[in-house]
């Protein structure tokens, strides 16, 4: 069974109606990370409604958090702003009502994108608006209480007269530095004393004084438990390191249970994504990847086929780079199983396929198979003038009859990522100029008999202009001649049209040109 059906079905197990929630600290766009999170929760939660149960999705933004550090897309005045709860912040151009909607606003349009949209909540509108009064008297009348189970869970030590609460100074207005020492029913007491963040320490004001409850927050750890407790989050999708052995997983449910009464949500442990290529733009050190990026660059549905592939836990990498054809290929391979196509995938995984490719799917299950490839793409944009030529090359070598409004839309989806890819991510090789007259090139005998037994293959009459038989065609020359290696007549080839030792797949490449052209252009070499 496929790991969304496994999970939805425990779930089920244990009742009808879901809640799950994700939260996100705003300290700037929520990276991909963040996205990985809401999409694990979008899968299960389509799976628990698909099986007759129901599911509520919320994404919890902590903008009650204060700020860290200062991310290097923000201007250096956000400096004094540290240690300030993010909810307070402008917005740093300017363009929006407050920090957090400028940073939430574009994340959550680009998640919509790839059909997932959790009802958003600000959890300081949560505190302010008093739904947490509640659980927060409940957590400082029983700090002794929560002090203890911290200590037995974790490990960790909390003075006598520690208090789970964050109170904003009301002089400097950070929550970061602040360290509450009394709590008589009504009012905290606390002073404003620095504190640390991250490497840095972000020195108080000095200032002492005693707000309400509304005016600050729980620690982390019990805000996470009190939170399940209040919403009635059913299941979590975590980092696996919030799940280690006495970490804030473990605590969190000791404090819901013991405290809160309430049952600690099923955890989803999932790993953190590695990102490692997209060299070209990444070079710029800091910056951070979005999801917005990996779906401009991969289509919607290659974009949710990432998060789905493979089990949350399992070892997760994304190369922006040449892995984006990697993966856009392995997609298509999930169609075509998906589709009945034999694509050699074994028997007993053939189930997990054809979910992976139903789960990727946006705008519904397209109902028959009209699939050009990414790969093949890459050569197509590069030597087509506008949209109507893209068609008419891909015309020659792919059945486009009777192509419906919705296949349409769906290449055209594909042709802007690749060319988004192209533009930003690819690796030079992938990039070309076709050389229109022959590069002045001086070729050995050798190489010229090379050109002479391709271009009498290629002129074969029989022979269907697909990328698969010209592709067969060049690696039979390198066969019948003996070639140490095949890749000394495709780097032959690539010069002749590109004027460069690489490319993009060499059988798309010239399936996307003219035939004439072709057979012109290697006769040109041929002796
Ligand atoms: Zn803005
Ligand atoms: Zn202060």
């Amino acid at each position: 069974m496929h790991w969304v059906d496994v999970y939805a079905e425990e779930l089920l197990g244990r009742g009808k109606k879901h809640f799950v929630e994700s939260g996100t600290s705003i300290s700037g766009e929520p990276h991909l990370g963040s996205a990985e999170d809401l999409i694990i929760s979008d899968g299960i939660a389509k799976a628990i409604i698909e099986k007759g149960g129901e599911c509520k999705t919320i994404w919890a933004m902590d903008d009650l958090d204060g700020l860290r550090k200062i991310p290097k897309q923000l201007p250096k005045e956000f400096e004094q702003y540290l240690g300030q709860p993010a909810f307070k912040l402008p917005c740093p151009d300017g363009c929006c009502s407050s920090f957090a909607e400028h940073f939430t606003r574009p994340f959550l349009e680009n998640l919509a994108r790839v059909d997932v949209k959790p009802e958003p909540v600000s959890v300081a509108k949560m505190y302010q608006d008093g739904k947490y009064d509640n659980v927060v008297r409940i957590a400082l009348d029983r700090a002794a209480e929560i002090t203890a189970i911290i200590k037995e869970v974790s490990g960790s030590e909390r003075g006598d007269d520690w208090l789970p609460f964050f109170p904003i100074c009301e002089n400097c207005g950070r929550i970061l530095t602040t360290q509450a020492y009394a709590w008589d029913g009504q009012k905290v007491s606390y002073r404003c004393k620095g504190g640390i963040a991250g490497k840095n320490f972000i020195p108080g004001c000095g200032h002492e004084g005693a707000v309400g409850i509304r005016e600050g927050k729980l620690p982390w750890r019990v805000e996470w438990a009190s939170r399940w407790s209040h919403l009635g989050v059913t299941f979590e999708p975590m980092g696996k390191d919030l799940m280690a052995s006495g970490g804030t997983y473990e605590t969190g449910k000791a404090i819901c249970e013991r405290i809160y009464n309430s049952p600690a949500p099923l955890a989803v442990p999932y790993e953190w994504i590695v990102i490692e290529g997209g060299k070209r733009l990444g070079k710029s050190a800091g910056r951070i990847l979005t999801i917005g990026e990996l779906v401009d660059i991969a289509t919607p549905e290659i974009a949710r086929y990432f998060f789905f592939r493979s089990k949350p836990t399992s070892h997760k990498d994304i190369d922006f780079g040449l892995g984006i054809i990697k993966l856009a290929e392995e997609y298509e391979m999930s169609e075509r199983t998906y589709f009945g196509q034999d694509t050699g995938i074994p028997e007993k995984e053939l189930e997990d396929v054809r979910r992976n490719y139903t789960m990727s799917q946006i705008s519904g299950i397209p109902e028959r198979l009209s699939q050009v490839s990414y790969s093949h793409l890459i050569s197509t944009v590069q030597v087509s003038k506008d949209w109507n030529h893209i068609l008419e090359k891909l015309a020659r070598t792919d059945d486009l009859s009777g192509m419906t409004a919705e296949e349409e839309r769906r290449l055209k989806v594909k042709v802007e990522a690749v060319k988004t890819w192209l533009a930003t991510h690819a690796p030079e090789d992938m990039v070309f100029q076709l050389q229109q007259e022959p590069p002045n090139l001086p070729l050995t005998e050798f190489e010229k008999l090379q050109l002479t037994k391709l271009s009498f293959k290629l002129c074969q009459a029989n022979l269907n202009w697909t990328a698969e038989n010209i592709h067969n065609a060049i690696y039979d020359v390198s066969v019948e001649l003996k070639l140490k290696k095949s890749s000394e007549i495709f780097g032959l080839i690539y010069k002749i049209f590109l004027n460069k030792n690489r490319g993009p797949r060499l059988g798309y490449l010239l399936a996307s040109l003219d035939r004439d052209f072709v057979v012109e252009r290697v006769q040109h070499f041929a002796n």
